[in-house]
């Protein structure tokens, strides 16, 4: 069976990555939505408990807008910018940005993500 991530883990993993990253440690907020969403005034990560693609896969998204923010300012888009943040992020947590559920990431980004892949192989 699949081990279930607490929001414990998910607030030591945010720790640890705020350190890593030399950021400032922001708070989580935890919603009921199914949605996880960066917000950058003030300075939050909101992640919903039941996120649809995955508490682990939410939260790697939202600190990428949260390294990409804190590199190039509040543009909260999903382009090259924050497809680099969220490579180097997702090789951080997972080990391999493999692992990482691009099938669930905007169409731009994933996009990205088959290109890399096709020149890498
Ligand atoms: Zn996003």
């Amino acid at each position: 069976m699949k081990r279930k991530v607490t929001k414990q883990a998910i607030e030591a993993l945010h720790a640890q990555l705020c350190k890593v990253y030399k950021l400032p440690l922001i708070p989580i907020v935890w919603t009921s939505t199914r949605r996880g969403r960066f917000v950058y005034k003030p300075t939050t990560i909101r992640l919903g408990i039941n996120c649809w693609r995955g508490i682990k896969t939410s939260y790697i998204h939202e600190f990428a807008h949260y390294v990409d923010y804190s590199t190039h300012g509040p543009y909260l888009h999903h382009g090259k910018e924050f497809y680099d943040s969220l490579l180097k992020v997702a090789e951080h947590v997972l080990g391999n940005p493999k692992k990482y559920k691009w099938s669930t990431e905007y169409k731009s980004v994933l996009s990205r993500w088959r290109e890399d892949t096709l020149d890498r192989d």
